[in-house]
């Protein structure tokens, strides 16, 4: 049945990110214009396999899609670029030019673990016997993934881009990490404009790094936002930094090494950040740090070719280090052999490491070699999945497996809150009060069912909006 022309001048779809925290992907269908916001994978839990597998199945050819705009590099919000790609997509990809140096690591690695999952499959089951039918293949190959790069243009913060005819974007600072932005999107129909504002992910006021996220525009038709942690509020940095520091102490003074798993991206850069600056305010001594994990590397060059991205403060300790290389030594551990070397350092060290939940990467070699000493400790920054190494040393484990070896957990794990790539419930509240009048509509994405309710309730009692909806996954809106 024909609907009226009223009700067919915009339809929404929420393809993922919706109830959950990955899979982040709306679909925005004009009169004259089909774009995506976003293109993520779904990771975690036992059913993102299947559910990456039958993404992007539109009730259209993904030919007739005419652009991309991308939020930030994550690969919950970029990694099925590549499989958009291969099923047909030659539009461009519009995203932040640090996002999209940070992509040209991302993607190509993320394809080099699903080949690398596929091989392990195949030989596993050639092993036991069973055929090769059913047998998952990645999502997409290195290069598959490769190829996919050349569809992304770069553009600035605050530049105005004419995405289609119709469709103007401005991206903005979302202070989450490198090259992260908000959009700003203006949709012209015939006798009204809409204002559309997609937050991506947002980051915390006044941690490392980069600059705090930037205010919204006045007033919105349409507002997506996300809500990961609308429920909850993070400790203050201080607390986590006078952790750090008694853990470094005892750590020191026990003679032993300090591990710390740590995600590639961002992650990495902050506690450098941290604990340099620990060096630098005298609360902790001089220190040396072996950054090993190749991506961690990558992630910190390209941090460091957009310096207009980082904040005041972290100029200024850079310039204090560049000065006192000698406080802060800081060493990338580029090869393999050099990564086994470290497993014969018995004490001072202070090892940051890729995987961030322990479950793949060097950290494993790291973890193997120093849980069973008490006189060593691990740092646990970030959030630790279910079912994940990680999570079994959080959970207070006291023996784990590493490799099929049984390896006993002696040293001492501590986990600091402090340091969150996302906004606390008080710091979207605080960024959603850049609108001066509550948006036309609202939609809660990103988040736990549970967090985006609590936090659709905070966003009503505070600031006193209404038409707030947490959409399904797979649900279309028609505006
Ligand atoms: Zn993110």
């Amino acid at each position: 049945m024909l609907k009226k022309r009223e009700e067919l001048i915009m339809r929404i779809g929420f393809f993922g990110a919706a109830g959950e925290v990955t899979g982040s992907c709306t679909l925005v269908e004009t009169e004259t214009a089909r774009f995506l916001v976003d293109c993520g994978m779904f990771q975690g839990g036992p059913e993102a396999r299947s559910k990456n597998l039958h993404a992007l199945k539109f009730d259209f050819d993904v030919r007739a899609i005419d652009f991309v705009l991308l939020t930030h590099a994550h690969i919950d919000h970029s990694g099925l670029l590549p499989r958009l790609a291969v099923m047909g997509f030659r539009g461009p990809i519009y995203a932040t030019p640090a996002t999209i140096d940070l992509l040209h690591v991302l993607l190509p690695d993320s394809a080099f673990i699903q080949e690398k999952e596929s091989e392990w499959q195949l030989r596993h089951r050639r092993r036991s016997g069973k055929g090769e039918r059913g047998l998952p293949a990645p999502l997409y190959t290195v290069e598959q993934a490769k190829s996919s790069l050349k569809l992304l243009r770069p553009i600035g913060y605050r530049e105005t881009l004419h995405a289609a005819e119709t469709v103007s974007v401005k991206f903005h600072d979302a202070g989450h990490i490198l090259g992260s932005a908000w959009l700003e999107v203006a949709v012209s129909e015939p006798g009204k404009t809409h204002a559309l504002v997609f937050s991506g992910d947002l980051g915390m006021y006044d941690r490392p790094l980069l600059h705090n996220p930037e205010k919204v525009i006045p007033e919105a038709d349409l507002l997506l936002v996300e809500s990961t942690y609308g429920n909850r509020l993070h400790r203050p940095l201080a607390e986590t930094e006078d952790e750090i520091v008694a853990t470094f102490k005892r750590t020191r003074g026990e003679r032993g090494n300090l591990i710390i798993p740590s995600f590639a991206v961002g992650r990495t850069q902050e506690i450098i950040y941290v604990l340099c600056d620990l060096v630098r305010r005298q609360r902790i001594e001089p220190i040396k740090i072996y950054v090993d994990s190749p991506m961690a590397r990558a992630a910190t060059q390209i941090t460091f070719e957009h310096p207009q991205l980082l904040d005041a403060e972290t100029h200024e300790l850079i310039d204090w280090w560049r000065a006192n290389q000698e406080k802060v030594n800081i060493e990338f551990v580029a090869d393999v052999e050099h990564s086994k070397a470290l497993n014969e350092i018995r004490s001072d060290a202070v090892i940051i490491s890729a995987s961030g939940m322990c479950e793949a990467g060097r950290i494993k070699y790291h973890l193997r070699q120093n849980l069973p000493r008490r006189e060593c400790s691990i740092l646990i920054t970030g959030f630790q999945a279910a079912g994940t190494l990680g999570r079994r040393l959080v959970d207070g484990a006291h023996l784990v497996h590493i490799f099929g070896q049984p390896v006993p957990v002696r040293a001492h794990i501590h986990t600091v809150g402090g340091l969150s790539a996302h906004a606390d419930q008080a710091a979207l509240l605080d960024w959603l009060r850049g609108f001066h009048r509550a948006p036309g509509r609202t939609f809660l994405i990103h988040g736990e069912i549970e967090a985006s309710t609590v936090f659709a309730k905070a966003i009503e009692d505070d600031l006193g909006w209404k038409n707030i909806t947490l959409p399904h996954r797979g649900e279309f809106i028609t505006l």
